[in-house]
């Protein structure tokens, strides 16, 4: 199996850096986000990208992938109109959120968008009375205990109540077009895809056969990026997906909402050690970047951040990590075992750009960490980007 490499600072790196911009500071690889891109283009190459934004919604990643030609996945009148701020055109996006708030639909009408999904019968004449001629997708509920994060216990029509939801929307006159699900995020394995798109398959036939002819699959999102003691050959699930869909869908437009793995490995956070305290015989480590911050994700996604010091040390010690904030709750990290660290020091923190800044609070007076495109400061670190594991 070849190995992925993925975008991470040198301790040089970031070390001019952090002396230069300060800390907390996000580093932002453009380049890593179009590798991803491309990763999936190569992989299932019929599938046309929708990025979710909700992942990360900076400026500079969503400009990136509008130039390659991406497509967008939104949830909100905030995201449509922030892409067509930009100049995306509305045909380039989807609201994928099955429950959408009129201030979303009336967005939709001022920006051109008309593709969205749905899974309920109150949702197909909310979109009726607003756009009458929308394209629109079932969501599926797609059982996956196995995801990171469960999307499914929240959104999704159950299989026994598809077709007759689908066969609804054809009669108040939409553009009933396809199925869309998600298998929830950070999956691992190709399984639930698989399962997700036999039910898929077997709903386009029943639908099919009751006089609707659907001409687009949605697989959504969830494709990973690597996380301490999670292992996967991305490579391999993405062929097997793409296998089935040529298999199973040789005819059918197939589009996906990847948010994660467009945003996720892009950035490296630095945060400096700014208090050292001993409580209960271990150490405690106060960070500039806590819970309310970058951090979130720890809460938010449930992701075990990996933390890289650069102390040598062959003692390790098991160590809880705090925010800088004055809320008990701004701890991230309980017996991490790490090199003894002092005040002042640097930490690393790569593949942090997923459900991380987007939900980023500035509780308690801290600023949201400042960001930095990387092969904008290159020179600055001195150095060309180091591609680590
Ligand atoms: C959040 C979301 C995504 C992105 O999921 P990832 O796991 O980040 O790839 C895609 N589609 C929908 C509908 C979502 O809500």
């Amino acid at each position: 199996m070849k190995k992925e490499k993925y975008f991470q600072l040198s301790q040089a790196a970031v070390e001019k850096l952090a002396a230069e911009f300060g800390t907390p500071l996000l580093v932002l690889s453009l380049k890593e986000v179009k590798k991803s891109y491309n990763v999936l283009r190569k992989y299932l190459p019929r599938v046309k990208v929708h990025y979710a934004i909700k992942a990360n919604p900076h400026p500079e990643i969503l400009r990136v992938m509008a130039e390659l030609g991406s497509c967008f996945d939104v949830a909100s009148d905030g995201e449509i109109h922030t892409l067509h701020d930009m100049g995306v055109a509305g045909s380039r996006m989807i609201y994928a959120n099955p429950v959408k708030l009129g201030v979303g639909l009336e967005a939709c009408r001022q920006c051109g968008v008309s593709k969205m999904t749905f899974d309920s019968a109150s949702e197909i004449e909310k979109i009726k009375n607003k756009l009458p001629h929308a394209t629109v997708l079932l969501r599926l509920r797609i059982d996956n205990s196995s995801a990171h994060v469960d999307l499914n216990k929240k959104f999704g029509a159950s299989r026994e109540n598809a077709l007759e939801l689908m066969l609804k929307a054809k009669e108040a006159g939409l553009d009933m077009a396809g199925i869309a699900f998600h298998v929830g995020s950070q999956t691992v394995s190709s399984d639930p895809y698989l399962y997700a798109m036999d039910i898929a398959r077997e709903l386009f036939e029943e639908a099919a056969a009751a006089g609707l002819h659907l001409r687009i699959l949605d697989i959504g999102g969830g494709f990973p990026i690597p996380e301490p003691k999670v292992k996967f050959n991305l490579p391999e699930m993405l062929k097997q997906i793409a296998a089935r869909l040529d298999e199973d869908f040789p005819e059918t437009e197939i589009w996906a909402e990847p948010g994660r793995y467009i945003c996720g490995t892009a950035v490296n956070l630095i945060t400096s050690v700014v208090g050292v305290t001993e409580r209960g015989g271990q150490p405690w480590y106060f960070l500039d970047e806590g819970l309310y911050g970058t951090f979130s994700g720890v809460l938010f996604d449930q992701w075990d951040f990996k933390l890289i010091s650069f102390r040598e040390s062959d003692e390790k010690v098991a160590a809880t990590f705090a925010g800088p904030s004055c809320d008990s709750l701004d701890i991230m990290f309980r017996g991490r075992m790490t090199a003894p660290l002092e005040v002042g020091d640097l930490l690393l923190v790569p593949s942090c750009g997923a459900y991380t800044s987007a939900s980023a609070t500035t509780f308690n007076g801290f600023s949201k960490a400042r960001f930095v495109v990387w092969e904008k400061v290159q020179d600055i670190a001195g150095e060309q980007p180091t591609l680590a594991k």
